[in-house]
């Protein structure tokens, strides 16, 4: 089924908006997004709606995530497509706002997970997640939502969520959704258009890294060894500027020494232009005598 969406573009509207949802009684399900959808964004979406009876996706490129010398002025952008798409997808409200509405000219107040944002991105991206926390926590008190829907693939990002709703008592469920990828593994992300088709094959460096480290861990191997194995085929691959493959525990984020607890292997890197992420969570067999090495 699929109609016309309702747009808006103030925060206020779209609180009465959902403040008449739930008195109601619907269910309210939130997709944060900076649009340029694409089939990630719609697994969102489609797993908002198995969890609730209404479906609000949000479409703003948040400036405050992004470092001066980042891409936002050059993230795609195609708000008639993404119209489109959510049409498809039964949306029921596209929340859209102008930057001056989400940031008056007096805002001055942040939230700031610490401990989780340290590390990886956050290492080399400065107020990136600062930026990130603050809008997500603005969208809720905007969208008022039961549960909200982020994607694994951002996942220092979706760690630092769950632990802000915890330490900030929001009374939203956050729902993990896995990386939707391409048939050959690259993972799906709006900045894979602004890669030439060179530097899309480029790119497939780093799913295949993270996947041979996932296969060699699954076959008993140790963490060392995984990670070797993934530093190798990055090595190997041209075009690709490595930032990071580090293997972190899955939960905290701390750097993980063997493969005793899940362990996020997750990786960053330069393609052309366009910065890339990708991650896969490595879990040892459960008989491997190498988990407690
Ligand atoms: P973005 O528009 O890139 O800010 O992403 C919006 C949401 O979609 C975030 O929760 C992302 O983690 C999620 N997302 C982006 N790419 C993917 C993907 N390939 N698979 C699953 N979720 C994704």
């Amino acid at each position: 089924m699929s109609g016309a969406v309702e747009i808006l573009r103030q925060p206020r509207p779209m609180q009465r908006w959902a403040e008449a949802a739930r008195l109601r009684g619907e269910r309210i399900a939130l997709v944060p997004t900076m649009g340029y959808l694409h089939e990630g964004h719609l697994a969102l979406m489609r797993e908002g709606w198995r969890r609730a009876s209404t479906l609000v996706v949000s479409l703003f490129v948040n400036p405050t995530q992004f470092g001066p010398n980042e891409d936002f002025g050059r993230y795609p952008r195609d708000f008639d497509r993404d119209l489109r798409l959510m049409e498809e997808a039964d949306v029921s409200v596209v929340f859209a706002p102008e930057v001056e509405s989400v940031y008056g000219s007096g805002f001055q107040s942040w939230v700031e997970v610490t401990k989780l944002t340290r590390g990886l991105c956050g290492a080399r991206r400065p107020g990136h997640f600062r930026g990130v926390t603050t809008v997500v926590a603005k969208l809720f008190n905007i969208v008022k939502p039961h549960c909200a829907l982020f994607g694994e693939k951002d996942y220092q990002q979706l760690r630092a969520i769950e632990q802000m709703v915890e330490d900030l008592n929001f009374d939203v469920e956050i729902v993990p959704v896995p990386t939707v990828r391409e048939a050959d593994g690259l993972a799906l992300s709006s900045r894979n258009a602004c890669l030439s088709p060179a530097e899309r094959e480029q790119a497939l460096a780093l799913s295949r890294a993270l996947f041979a480290a996932r296969r060699l861990a699954g076959k008993g191997a140790t963490l060392e060894a995984a990670i070797n194995e993934a530093q190798a085929v990055l090595g190997a691959a041209s075009g690709v500027r490595v930032e990071y493959l580090e293997a972190v525990d899955a939960r905290t984020l701390e750097p993980a020494r063997n493969l005793g607890a899940p362990v996020l292997l997750a990786v960053a890197a330069g393609v052309g232009k366009t910065r890339l992420i990708d991650n896969v969570v490595l879990a040892a067999r459960p008989s491997a005598p190498s988990a407690r090495a």
